[in-house]
């Protein structure tokens, strides 16, 4: 029986692991918060007590960690997973992280007999609850076909783009269309509301015309217009606003560095910076909402005017 060892169990590595484990993998899980290891422990993941203890057996081992520093210390660090791990294991590293870091990670693996594919994800909390994630894998071949089973307990989605870093540059790519769309969507929004119109009946028009996109479909940044959403719930839970802020930089130094021109890009990443500064980066990304529209007046002023 492949182990398997699931490292990160924060948003997003709480609901994949607990899909891994309800496909009948064994999972042992870690995480520095032992609050995190506790609520993975009722999902059936075995508690582990140190990295160590997480990865020694381990025939596979799943990262999903906050920033690139976090990844590359994991891995890289004395006593870090390439070290303590078995050799042959193979890596999945599924954080967003850049590229750069991901092949530096994988040139040392490599060196040191063990295996790495990037496995990035995208469709926030939502679709890793339901197992419908998408993953964009960047590897050799048999390496993503050995992790191909695990990725489809946790996904709906796989597209092997190409060597290892090729997940990440796409995940990227994705970061910055869905920022700009985040920003577009709520700006369109404020607009109608500040003319008089109601959320909801533009929002219907929208997602039946020209402007249709995801927020607007699956992710709705207006409180009270859909459920299951970070909206719904104080924007708590979701994915942070300094997470989609370190991607759209990450984007940003890729665009520099690739003499691409990402103008929307650049501007949408102030925007999420401003909004982090105005306190709001451990808040879902869709709270940008309150970038263009003060919500606590509007429902103040939609209260009144009921009573
Ligand atoms: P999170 O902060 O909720 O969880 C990260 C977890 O990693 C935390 O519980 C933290 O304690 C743990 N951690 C940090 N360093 C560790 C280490 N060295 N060893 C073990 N555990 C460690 O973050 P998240 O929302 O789950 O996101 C994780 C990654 O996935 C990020 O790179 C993010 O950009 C990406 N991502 C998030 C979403 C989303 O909607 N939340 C969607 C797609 C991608």
């Amino acid at each position: 029986m492949t182990k398997i060892a699931f490292l990160g169990l924060g948003n997003m590595g709480q609901p994949m692991s607990r899909n891994l484990v309800e496909n009948g993998f064994v999972v042992t899980g870690y995480d520095l918060f032992p609050q995190a290891i506790e609520a993975a422990e009722k999902n059936g993941v075995v508690p582990a007590q140190s990295r160590d203890a997480a990865i020694a057996d381990a025939d596979i081992i799943i990262t999903m960690l906050p920033t690139g520093n976090d990844v590359r210390g994991a891995y890289m660090e004395p006593g870090g997973i390439i070290e303590r791990s078995k050799e042959g294991a193979l890596f999945i590293e599924s954080s967003t992280i850049s590229s750069t870091i991901t092949r530096e990670v994988a040139a040392v693996a490599k060196a040191a007999g063990r295996r790495m594919i990037d496995a990035p994800v995208s469709g926030g909390t939502p679709r890793a609850h339901a197992g419908t994630l998408t993953f964009m894998v960047g590897g050799e071949e048999a390496d993503v076909a050995q992790a191909r089973p695990l990725l489809e307990a946790m996904g709906a989605q796989i597209y092997h783009m190409g060597a290892v870093g090729t997940g990440h540059t796409a995940k990227l790519c994705n970061n910055m269309l869905s920022g700009i769309c985040m920003i577009g969507t709520v700006e369109a929004l404020a607009l109608g509301v500040a003319n008089g119109l109601d959320p909801l009946a533009l929002t219907n028009v929208m997602k039946n015309s020209s402007g249709t996109n995801y927020a607007l479909e699956k992710y709705h940044p207006f409180p009270g217009l859909m459920d299951a959403v970070p909206s719904a719930r104080n924007f708590e839970g979701g994915f942070r606003s300094d997470f989609q802020l370190k991607d759209m930089r990450l984007a940003k130094e890729l665009a520099n560095s690739s003499k691409t021109l990402a103008s929307l890009g650049n501007l949408a990443c102030e925007l999420f910076a401003i909004h982090c500064q105005n306190g709001h980066s451990a808040e879902d990304y869709s709270s940008i909402m309150k970038l263009t529209l003060d919500l606590e007046r509007y429902f103040a002023e939609q209260q009144a005017d009921n009573a």
